[in-house]
């Protein structure tokens, strides 16, 4: 992906102080322009991510640069020492992402921030509904502009539909008024799907209803917005929900996770195999409970150092990691010891997956530097889970097992008999 900032700026001093804050805090590259004339010559080479543009240039005093830009499908934040609220406004009303200050520090900072926001926002669905062409059209331009991946439906139903087949839309924008079900009803409708902190919903309607913002917000909407609304209100209001929306999910993930490897904490590995054993007493569904350790893991700290014994640790999550299947759940459950579940198994692909993680590691080598390769082995206690046990009782039997690899000779897997 062509990632690249134009930023196009006659004061020179100006121009170089943003170019090195962004060439510090963001990871592209960036070209600097001081006037309309450069500027297209750059412009003529390629696409950019976005462009910063100041609009008056020696070679084009009102703003041209803005149109000529985005003629040529690039986005455009503009900067201005002008706060005239008419050229706001009338700069507002081009095709533009935002419209900032230059100059300031703070304001350098708010545009690094508003370009790693853009990027991130590539990542997030935002579903439009509203039964308006008009305001869906309007609605999705906006949003393109800021990056988002955008899908409009027309009213609540068929908002219902497209949440059953696609899983990962972040935002929700929906109207009040609309034909079928309306953006209450649709609202209520999600939340006994999906919480606050795995989708969020951002309300519009007309400014003459003044308790319905009141009854979004009770029914479970994120925010409101009234109609009509500027257009940098609403980027603002969609970018601080996705923003709490991110930040609860960093939040969720530095609870479940453990830092070093990225794979789940004993802690969420007892809530959410808890839940799925629960609900596979009464599917009948077998699953399978393995405990792992590496071996003689003082000796790879006390020969090598903590910290290649940390990158052996990262180097045995990922083995585990790839060798089974997304479904399975794989845990560090602190210092060198892991615990899998696999799930929906028989006996015979249990010891054959496991097996097949033994010889994996086995056979794995960790490149230091040229002089010196790490190999190491590990050992694995496993149990097919006996729905009449608990989960603390299946993942003590396996440990027992482990302990009974590590006394046989270690590199083994030792399986409970049938
Ligand atoms: P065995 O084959 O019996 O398992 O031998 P072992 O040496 O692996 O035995 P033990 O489990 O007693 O040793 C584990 C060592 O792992 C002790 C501890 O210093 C080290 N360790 C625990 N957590 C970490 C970690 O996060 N990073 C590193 N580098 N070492 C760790
Ligand atoms: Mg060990
Ligand atoms: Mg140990």
């Amino acid at each position: 992906m062509n990632e690249k900032i134009l930023i196009v700026e006659d004061n020179k001093t100006l121009a170089k102080l943003i170019a090195r804050k962004l060439q510090t805090s963001l990871d592209m590259e960036i070209d600097v322009a001081y006037s309309l004339q450069e500027a297209k010559l750059f412009l003529s080479r390629g696409h950019y991510f976005i462009t910063l543009l100041d609009i008056n240039l020696p070679d084009a005093p009102n703003g041209e640069i803005v149109d000529y830009v985005i003629a040529k499908k690039n986005r455009a934040i503009v900067l201005s020492g002008n706060i005239d609220k008419e050229f706001r406004k009338s700069m507002l009303n081009k095709n533009i992402v935002d419209y900032v200050n230059k100059g300031g520090v703070n304001d350098i900072e708010y545009i690094v921030h508003t370009i790693q926001r853009l990027r991130r926002n590539q990542r997030h669905k935002v579903l439009v509904v509203d039964d308006s062409m008009v305001f869906r059209k309007q609605m999705q331009n906006i949003l393109e502009n800021l990056f988002f991946d955008v899908i409009t439906v027309a009213h609540g139903e068929e908002a219902l539909g497209m949440l059953s087949v696609k899983q990962d839309i972040s935002l929700v924008i929906t109207d009040y008024n609309m034909p079928v079900m309306d953006g209450l009803e649709l609202t209520l409708k999600i939340r006994e799907t999906y919480t606050k902190d795995e989708l969020c919903i951002l309300a519009l309607s007309g400014n003459d209803d003044d308790e319905v913002s009141a009854l979004f917000l009770k029914h479970g909407a994120n925010d409101y917005i009234k109609k009509p609304f500027s257009k940098e209100e609403f980027s603002c209001r969609v970018n601080n929900s996705i923003e709490a929306l991110e930040n609860i999910q960093k939040i969720t993930q530095y609870a479940n996770r453990d830092y070093l490897t990225g794979l789940y904490n004993r802690r969420y590995f007892y809530q959410s195999v808890g839940e799925y054993i629960e609900y596979i007493k009464e599917s009948g569904e077998q699953c399978a409970i393995a405990m792992i350790d590496i071996d003689h893991f003082k000796k790879v700290n006390d020969t090598y150092g903590h910290d290649i014994g940390d990158k052996v640790i990262v180097s045995l999550a990922d083995i585990l990691r790839s060798g089974t299947s997304p479904n399975d759940v794989v845990a560090r459950f602190g210092g060198e010891e892991f615990c899998i579940v696999l799930k929906n198994i028989n006996r015979y692909s249990t010891v054959e997956i496991l097996e097949r993680l033994r010889e994996s590691v086995e056979s794995f080598t960790l490149e230091i530097n040229e002089q010196t390769i790490v190999k190491f082995t590990i050992s694995i206690g496993a149990v097919l889970h006996d729905p009449a046990e608990t989960l603390d009782d299946s993942v003590n039997a396996a440990d027992m097992l482990l302990y009974k690899a590590k006394n046989s000779g270690r590199n083994r897997l030792v399986f409970q008999e049938s």
